[in-house]
């Protein structure tokens, strides 16, 4: 944060930033291939952090790439990921994608029988190196957070293997359709114990051994498990670890570890979320029945989710001076609130912080995944600059670009203005 300040990334002119370790991202990544054996390949949830050099540098660490939909396609391959090192996701594929998904061999996962026969009708004039699997929904139940739960029994994701018939329906598929090769499972996220996930995982593998006794050959041999490790928003500590859940894997779905099949992973929001936090100046601060309110220029549209649901995406916030040194003192609750026009533009209730001042900032932590990288246009606020740093042994903070403050020039542009 000093570094920031003195360099004039955050100040009176620069409301708002958003910064990323990118070390640490490297160091995550680290952690995650230590935690599987090579037959592992892991791809990256686009949709956590869809930034170009951060995909790139999730490429030059080994990661491969989620993506669902266009959008997040083109900013894979920008972001240098070839063809076959892609996941294609999407609950709502187009004939025009999964065409083109068939075309270049992009790894393929269908979500629904309708898809699938889409699919069929392609793979029944053409051929393709794509590894095609089908998204099953193992039913497991809910976590904590229903947005984010992605196994329950009537989610929209997948085929539900508990449902009547869909099971015999599935094998019969996989038994008609030699070049379905792969199961797909993505149990849930944020809120969803380890323990859950891992017993979703554990059906859709066990179902997968299934369809290989059914067909009497090991057809399917890929298995995808998808993301979804919780992260841990409460302090600076990394946990769960990618060891503590794969050795929760190891004893639920041991097949997963036999090395005869290739496993993909999805992770997003784990290996982004700790390496990124968002900085904003506080511009007033006033009382309001007895509370203490600080307006501050970051709000719903870099922490859309938890300014609409407060209670469950709770983030931790500090308090810096305008130079950017931690503000110590006494601990008042507080209101630190956003910049745009609704009452509930809040950060965070109450938040016992150091009384906070005109001119000072405020560090949203554990912020990588799914706040600034995805904004919010509302009250047509500009999408803030995000900034890569990297610590060196000096101590010295070096700062690059990552994403350059959006003009209002081009906010403007971007109400349908045309030039
Ligand atoms: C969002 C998503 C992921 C990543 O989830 P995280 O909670 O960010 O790890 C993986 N796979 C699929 C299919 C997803 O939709």
């Amino acid at each position: 944060m000093q570094a920031a300040a003195a360099y004039g990334l955050l100040g009176e002119k620069h409301l708002l930033a958003a910064f990323i370790d990118m070390d640490g991202i490297e160091k995550t990544v680290a952690s995650l291939r230590a935690a599987f054996d090579d037959h592992f390949t892991h791809a990256f949830a686009a949709k956590a952090n869809c930034l170009h050099r951060v995909l790139a540098l999730l490429r030059q660490c080994g990661m491969g790439c989620e993506v669902a939909s266009p959008g997040e396609f083109a900013q894979a391959r920008r972001a240098g990921f070839l063809p076959h090192e892609i996941v294609l996701d999407s609950p709502a594929k187009t004939l025009g994608e999964i065409e083109q998904a068939l075309r270049l061999g992009i790894a393929l996962n269908i979500d629904n029988f309708q898809e699938l026969e889409r699919v069929t009708a392609l793979m029944a004039t053409s051929s393709s190196n794509s590894e095609i699997g089908i998204r099953i929904n193992p039913q497991v139940g809910v976590g904590t957070i229903a947005a984010t739960s992605t196994a329950t029994r009537t989610s929209k994701f997948g085929i539900p293997l508990e449902d009547a018939g869909q099971r015999t329906r599935l094998i019969q598929a996989y038994i008609e359709r030699p070049w379905l090769t792969g199961v797909h499972t993505h149990v849930g996220s944020q809120g969803c114990s380890l323990e859950l996930i891992a017993s979703g995982v554990a059906k859709v593998v066990t179902f997968a051994e299934e369809i290989n006794a059914a067909v009497g050959r090991q057809q399917v041999q890929v298995l995808d498990i998808g993301g979804g490790l919780p992260v841990n928003f409460a302090s600076d500590e990394f946990t769960p670890g990618y060891d503590e859940y794969a050795a929760l894997l190891r004893t639920h779905a041991p097949a997963l570890f036999s090395g005869a099949y290739r496993v993909i992973t999805e992770f997003g929001r784990s290996v982004v979320a700790k390496n990124g936090f968002i900085a904003a100046r506080v511009e007033y601060t006033k009382t309001s029945g007895d509370r203490h309110i600080a307006i501050t220029h970051a709000g719903a549209q870099v922490a859309a989710r938890t300014v609409f649901l407060p209670e469950m995406w709770a983030i931790r916030l500090s308090a810096f001076d305008a130079q950017g040194r931690f503000k110590r003192g006494e601990k008042i609750p507080q209101d630190v609130a956003g910049p745009c026009c609704f009452a509930g533009d809040i950060l965070a209730h109450e938040r016992p912080l150091p009384l906070l001042e005109p001119g000072d900032f405020i560090l949203a932590h554990d912020t990588g995944a799914y706040y600034f990288s995805t904004p919010f246009q509302y009250n047509s606020l500009p999408d803030a600059a995000v900034y890569g740093f990297h610590i060196g042994d000096d101590h010295e903070v070096r700062f690059e670009l990552l994403r350059a403050e959006q003009s209002i020039e081009h906010v403007v542009e971007t109400s349908g203005l045309f030039k």
